[in-house]
């Protein structure tokens, strides 16, 4: 099978779990971001798939190939880290010209190499610029140069864009992504950062307590996570406890019923926690309960310009709704409100 395959990949340190059981295909010509909070083990599952880290169990294969054990200079991955690691001693030219010096490749070939790279960040005009005389950004996209200078199987990036503004870090993403579909990369991603993920990736890992909890599209991962983990790590969202009432219906603690899609393993008595989003909840003037209609009291609001967030009290669940200021009906700390939670939106989590 084509494309990068982990196999019941595992990594103790000593007696501690950084990285379990983890079993995933990732696609060739993709760009992968393993996504989860700090100490989760994305940078260890990210070292062992470079060969900078042994796995204390498990396969790792590469196009069929098993590379569990093959040393990390002869995999040809190239790797880009938080610090960036570029040699401020060197020219922007030396810097990228190294990982093929190291090969041997000629003088000539690297000049070539330089030329061309340098074209593709659009930095041509600083060949002889020593790296220490860069900006973040220009910085960054050396990195990156050097890092593909040896047309590598697998682009590995560790947070790169951690130590960037919010910005530089917002166009540096763009371009990564225009520079991985274009040169068609295999590429991984470590971030904590669930937007950069979201907005980069074809395919997002979240990775929690050193686990896979889900696999998909940025897209399958808002909309339908596969645990409350994944619900609460991806976005904002009003997680509730409520318990199923049979004929696809789930009381809530302050008594209301709310009709919401229920899978048949899901049985009448259980208690189980619902998601939906802030922008799926709907805010009208009260009217009488009805439906997935319900009423509920105003008791926050905060506007941010562009969208609105208003907390409302509701039948023992505390929402949070998101309007844009055009949608707005004026509610104020105190009113009452018809909060509507479209069955469609409604999520039961898996445990
Ligand atoms: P962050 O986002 O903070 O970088 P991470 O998700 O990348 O975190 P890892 O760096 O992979 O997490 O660490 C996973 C776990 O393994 C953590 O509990 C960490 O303390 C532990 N760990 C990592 N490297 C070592 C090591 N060399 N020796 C012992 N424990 C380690």
């Amino acid at each position: 099978m084509t494309g990068l395959i982990l196999e019941n990949v595992e990594k103790f340190y000593g007696s501690a779990c950084a990285v379990a059981d983890v079993n995933l295909h990732l696609p060739p010509g993709k760009l992968v971001c393993f996504l989860g909070p700090s100490g989760c083990g994305k940078t260890t599952l990210l070292r062992m798939i470079a060969g900078l880290e042994t796995l204390s169990g498990g396969e790792i294969r590469l196009d069929g190939e098993d590379i569990g054990q093959t040393p990390a200079h002869l995999r040809n991955f190239g790797m880009v880290f938080q610090s960036l690691a570029l040699f401020p001693h060197m020219t922007v030219g030396e810097n990228i010209a190294y990982p093929l010096k190291l090969r041997g490749v000629s003088k000539a070939e690297q000049q070539a190499r330089v030329v061309e790279l340098l074209e593709l960040i659009q930095l041509q005009a600083m060949i002889d610029r020593p790296v220490a005389k860069l900006s973040g950004g220009q910085r960054q996209r050396v990195a990156i140069a050097r890092a593909i200078a040896s047309h590598p199987k697998i682009l590995l990036l560790d947070e790169p864009l951690s130590a960037l503004d919010a910005k530089l870090r917002e166009s540096m993403q763009v371009e990564i992504r225009q520079l991985q579909q274009r040169l068609n990369i295999t590429t991984i991603m470590v971030t904590h950062d669930q937007r950069e993920a979201m907005t980069m990736a074809d395919i997002v890992v979240v990775l929690g307590e050193h686990k896979v909890q889900q696999v998909g599209t940025p897209i399958e991962i808002y909309r339908c996570p596969a645990n409350e983990f994944v619900a609460d790590f991806i976005g904002s969202g009003n997680i509730f406890p409520a318990t199923v009432l049979g004929d696809g219906k789930v009381g809530l603690p302050g008594g209301d019923a709310l009709q919401v899609p229920i899978c048949s393993s899901i049985v009448a008595g259980q208690k189980v926690k619902m998601l939906i989003r802030p922008e799926d909840l709907q805010l009208s003037a009260p009217q009488a309960t009805a439906g997935n209609r319900l009423l509920g009291k105003v008791t926050f609001v905060r506007d941010i310009g562009a969208t609105i967030e208003t907390t409302v009290e509701c039948s023992g669940v505390t929402f949070t709704a998101l309007s844009t200021p055009c949608q707005g009906i004026g509610l104020g700390i105190g009113h009452p409100v018809s909060v509507t939670l479209p069955p469609e939106a409604c999520r039961v989590l898996g445990a």
